[in-house]
């Protein structure tokens, strides 16, 4: 699945040994495997091959660049939800015709923005998006292409946090009122209605969501159908699951199989925007042991990442694998039960709870698996912690693809007024 392996008892990224990149850059690490991350888009690409879809990189996930350049290079299009997403597209090279933008809220100069970038077209999320951005379309003398973003209402039986395409959440348009935009649509004359977008969720492991959701999208694709009215695209939106612990999720090729037969009977061009799955394995964390710490209740281990660099364990209660870097036979048959914490005034800064693990001693390195989606592109600078370098390895050879911020970098755009400088 991923390119990062145990061998001799050290867990290597592709070809270079994980703990020599901690004693090297420092910790808390993110590494990267270019070979895991363009292995998963490659992967989604073949199992699809027979439709040639447009595979939209949901660079939320991780929006690193030098991810983004890796992606675009192989053909990827992205998947983006602001100003400063589309900021990045930019930065990467990306065509203009390989750029989706959704999102609830767009401001009108986000929106002029990606008119005057010529993306591919915005996911519309309601009837008054839609008309701000005919109406903006009118000011430039454009006609914009836009995909009406439904939500089909769909259980994708993943965290409430993390589900998006019941009616109960804030994305897409019901299939009544979408109808009513598509007859209505003659009145919006710089917009042009060419597509549907679905996005039902995320860390979605089983097909049947997805089924459900497409089948009552074609079902809609026909209705309009019938009254004349045609598209060009459907979008599936991402929501992938992977493996953080003991999940089974779908291969791509197994989830192609399975969605296959009904995007074809669409008969149209097929959009995926897939963020975790390219990238949620692609990366970990590397993190050190601080203290020791033994209450009457409790063993804390405390390390030094916390919730500021990888937030989903406080967010979502999430699970990621732990992986001591100096296990040896020994080690890993004496293990003990233990939290693993961040040093953050937070009692939810914590990576593991009850977790049985080898024991562990100060200056013992961990990598926090899975963190390579949701991780850095969550990362802040709670407590004023400086955020933590980013690394990419490509077999030998490993390149900084962020440096670690420093105490500068916190205060860079504070100001203290005049009047307290004493001036
Ligand atoms: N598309 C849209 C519209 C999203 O909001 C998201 C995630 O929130 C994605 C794609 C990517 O989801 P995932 O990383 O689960 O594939």
């Amino acid at each position: 699945m991923h390119e990062f392996k145990s061998k001799r008892n050290s867990l290597y990224c592709e070809n270079i040994k994980v703990l020599d990149l901690a004693k090297r850059f420092g910790t808390p690490l993110y590494v990267y495997s270019y070979h895991t991350l363009i292995g998963h888009f490659l992967k989604l690409k073949t199992a699809f091959h027979s439709l040639n879809p447009l595979i939209c990189y949901s660079l939320k996930a991780n929006s690193n660049l030098a991810i983004l350049k890796a992606l675009v290079d192989k053909g990827a299009g992205l998947d983006i939800v602001s100003g400063g997403e589309l900021f990045r597209a930019t930065q990467a090279g990306c065509p203009g015709e390989r750029i989706v933008y959704a999102s609830v809220g767009k401001t009108d100069r986000e929106i002029e923005e990606a008119i005057h970038r010529k993306i591919l077209f915005f996911n519309v999320e309601s009837a008054a998006e839609l008309e701000n951005i005919n109406r903006i379309s009118k000011k430039l003398n454009t006609s914009t292409q836009v995909a009406i973003r439904i939500n089909p209402d769909v259980e994708p039986k993943t965290h409430k946090y993390i589900t998006t395409g019941k009616l109960t959440n804030k994305f897409g348009i019901d299939f009544k009122s979408a109808y009513q935009i598509f007859l209505l649509r003659r009145a919006l004359s710089y917009v042009r209605i060419s597509g549907i977008h679905i996005h039902i969720g995320s860390q979605i492991t089983e097909a049947e969501p997805y089924l459900a959701a497409i089948k009552k999208v074609i079902e809609f694709v026909e209705t309009l159908r019938k009254k004349g009215i045609f598209l060009e695209y459907l979008n599936i939106g991402g929501g992938l699951g992977i493996v953080y612990d003991r999940e089974t999720p779908q291969t791509a090729e197994n989830f192609a199989k399975k969605v296959l037969p009904l995007l074809k009977r669409s008969k149209l061009k097929i959009i995926l925007e897939p963020g975790r799955f390219i990238v949620g394995n692609a990366g970990i964390l590397v993190t050190r042991v601080l203290y020791i710490k033994n209450t009457p209740k409790k063993k804390f281990v405390i390390v030094d990442a916390a919730m500021n660099d990888l937030i989903r364990p406080a967010l979502y209660g999430a699970y990621h694998t732990i992986i001591p870097l100096h296990c040896t036979p020994y080690t890993v048959h004496r293990t003990e039960k233990i939290d693993i914490v961040g040093p953050i005034c937070e009692s939810g800064d914590f990576f593991a709870k009850d977790r049985n693990l080898p024991k562990l001693k100060e200056g013992d390195f961990l990598a926090i698996m899975g963190a390579g989606a949701y991780a850095f592109s969550m990362a802040s600078n709670y407590n004023s912690r400086c955020r933590a370098e980013e690394v990419l390895v490509v077999k030998d050879e490993v390149f900084i693809i962020r440096k670690r911020e420093v105490r500068e970098d916190l205060v860079r755009n504070e100001i203290v007024p005049a009047f307290l400088s004493g001036l």
